[in-house]
């Protein structure tokens, strides 16, 4: 990913201590949102990088639809939604996953996959790296192929890149 990006994503990130709970530093993406002039060169920057290479982009819930759905505009190819369970109406294919504390379960309609899709997986935070394993277990077992994986902040301490191995993840920013 060109280095521009990076400049552009880091300078617009707040960090919130002790949020959703103590001892969690949050990587809050939301100034960047709210800058119409950055938030449009990312995209535009995202969609150059991946151009001719992707047949659809599947975004995590929820602040991987955020990046998702401008980026699929701007290439006019599809959007996958990858929804926290129950929220997908009819037959959907989960996947659980451990966190750190407890489990969680991510869905999807397998048939909105075509056979061979290349796929992009984006989202905003690589923390420990199961809600992305999720995702590609998900769009594989769909018919999918988990093409690349963008995610705008990566934080390398948790190791979430290790449950990806075999895979190409795209950071923008690694905070080492
Ligand atoms: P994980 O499955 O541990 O890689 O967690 C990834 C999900 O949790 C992403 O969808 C992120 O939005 C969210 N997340 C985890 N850690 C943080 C953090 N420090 N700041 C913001 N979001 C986070």
């Amino acid at each position: 990913l060109p280095s521009s990006l990076t400049d552009l994503v880091l300078t617009h990130i707040r960090e919130v201590p002790d949020f959703p709970e103590p001892c969690v530093l949050f990587r809050d993406i939301t100034p960047l949102l709210a800058d119409g002039k950055a938030f449009r060169e990312l995209i535009k920057g995202l969609a150059d990088f991946y151009r001719g290479r992707i047949d659809s982009v599947a975004g995590l819930e929820s602040r991987g639809f955020i990046l998702a759905a401008p980026l699929a505009v701007e290439l006019g190819i599809g959007m996958i939604t990858i929804r926290k369970a129950g929220k997908l109406p009819g037959a959907v294919f989960g996947v659980d996953y451990a966190l750190e504390y407890g489990t969680a379960r991510m869905e999807v309609h397998p048939e909105i996959v075509k056979d061979g899709d290349r796929v992009l997986i984006i989202d905003d935070v690589l923390a420990t790296g199961g809600t992305a394993r999720a995702a590609i277990d998900l769009v594989e077992h769909s018919g999918g192929e988990a093409t690349a994986l963008c995610m705008l902040l990566e934080l390398a301490d948790l190791n979430g890149r290790k449950k990806l191995e075999g895979y190409t993840v795209d950071s923008v920013v690694v905070y080492e």
